[in-house]
């Protein structure tokens, strides 16, 4: 993370205080259903961001912007899966220890090499794991169930069973088979696939750009000394993070003081990127100077104030072709407005075939009381018992506490017409994609 650029000044204008009063009134207004947030979200990514090619090596985490088809037999001829002798199945169908078949072995083939034999009946040609099964042989026998007797004579005490242990040619792949749609996140399974059909360069999306911009009087940077009545930047390193895990690119654009005209320059110098994150001062507070601010910067706004807990103060809007988010400063608003909100937007963008994170449903393990009206997200430690899914939910849920959210591993979705949560309830959970 480069270091952070620090716009000084401190909020100090009546305007701005006295024009929030007079809107007041306009803030009470119906507040936006999280579907219909979302909906407008991903209604705004009208096309994904362009493509690169990457070398193979260079692409985990990518999304795929094209449809990968093998032009290959995998495997490319029939192996040996197995260290042992080729065989011709019916020679051994019969051979038990106690009454053990005898071949003759008339070549050896390592992995790398072909025989250029051709087995014919009682005969067998020593094999290892991976080398191309000699013409005429259709089984293996392992070492382990054979005794060489002078290196020529081969004693095979075991039948062909249900495994020949010989994996055909084109056994897993054919050519013509697609082996990865595009939008399709490249994992290393997924590296793996490709590199078995020797592909070597990849169609992907090109990372979304971000800049993630704390607002704050009171915020200094980890590294600085907090002076009276300051506390550390979180935001800007846990939004940073989330960007980066979500696969965009962001950049640190520091910490902006409540001042419209600071914030303003901040918010011009990053209006060539794919998505501006802001936290903090989206509110009505006498210093939250990001609604107005963005109005001054001519972005349009999509909404402002989405039926959600956390994170009700939520803005997005649009200037040209950047998507701008004003996140709510509390540290676990802001995360969480992230995980629901920004998320699928960064998915889309990239070329995703499906937006945000994945849900499953779980059984609830304890109780708790809650208070109706908005949806909620809690914060939630989802386990596995008895190949049941279970969650707990995280016992301290007020948003100001933050660092239960690094023990979470699953946001629990709440309806808002929900009074209590009783042990056994089934509810919604989002995966917390913690491990990236
Ligand atoms: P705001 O949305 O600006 O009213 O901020 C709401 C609460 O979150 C206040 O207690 C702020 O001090 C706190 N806050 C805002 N931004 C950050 C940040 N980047 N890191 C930590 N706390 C923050
Ligand atoms: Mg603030």
């Amino acid at each position: 993370m480069t270091q952070p650029i620090i716009h000084e000044s401190l909020a100090e204008n009546n305007d701005v205080v006295l024009e929030k009063r007079k809107n007041l009134p306009e803030f009470d207004r119906k507040l936006l259903e999280y579907e219909d947030a979302l909906a407008l979200c991903l209604n705004a990514v009208q096309d994904p961001v362009g493509t690169e090619e990457l070398t193979l090596e260079n692409s985990l985490g990518r999304v795929l912007r094209e449809d990968m088809i093998s032009q290959v037999f995998v495997p490319p001829e029939s192996r040996s899966m197995m260290d042992g002798y080729a065989v011709i199945r019916d020679d051994v169908k019969c051979a038990t220890d106690d009454h053990p078949v005898t071949l003759t072995q008339i070549d050896n083939v390592p992995a790398g090499h072909v025989s250029m034999k051709r087995l014919g009946p009682g005969e067998t040609i020593r094999i290892m794991t991976g080398a191309v099964m000699p013409q005429g042989a259709n089984a293996v026998i392992r070492l382990e169930c054979s005794r060489c007797l002078d290196g020529r004579q081969v004693i095979i005490m075991e039948p062909v069973g249900e495994n020949p242990y010989v994996l055909l040619k084109g056994q897993d792949l054919v050519p013509g088979i697609v082996t990865a749609k595009s939008g399709t996140l490249i994992t290393p399974a997924v590296m793996g696939v490709l590199a078995s059909c020797g592909v070597s360069r990849v169609k992907v999306s090109r990372r979304p750009t971000m800049a993630v911009i704390a607002t704050g009087n009171e915020l200094v940077d980890p590294g600085q000394i907090p002076g009276a009545g300051q506390i550390y930047n979180i935001n800007g390193y846990s939004l940073y993070g989330l960007s980066m895990a979500a696969g965009a690119k962001p950049v640190y654009g520091g910490i902006v003081r409540d001042k419209s005209d600071d914030l303003l320059h901040v918010l011009c110098s990053h209006m060539d990127k794919d998505i501006i994150l802001l936290s903090g001062g989206v509110s009505v507070g006498d210093y939250d100077i990001v609604h107005e601010t963005l109005v001054r910067a001519g972005v349009e706004e999509i909404f402002w104030r989405v039926k959600v807990k956390p994170g009700k103060p939520l803005f997005f809007g649009r200037k040209g072709k950047t998507l701008i988010f004003g996140l709510p400063g509390n540290p676990v608003s802001s995360m969480v407005n992230f995980y629901v909100f920004v998320r699928p937007v960064i998915d889309k963008l990239s070329g995703k075939q499906t937006y945000g994170l994945d849900t499953s449903k779980a059984r609830i393990i304890n109780n708790r009381i809650i208070q109706p009206g908005r949806r909620k997200f809690y914060r939630g430690r989802l386990s596995s018992r008895n190949s049941r899914l279970e969650v707990e939910i995280i016992p301290e849920q007020r948003s100001g506490v933050f660092s239960p959210m690094a023990t979470a591993n699953v946001l629990i979705e709440i309806p808002g017409h929900i009074k209590v949560l009783k042990t056994g309830d089934m509810v919604r959970v989002h995966h917390l994609d913690c491990s990236r």
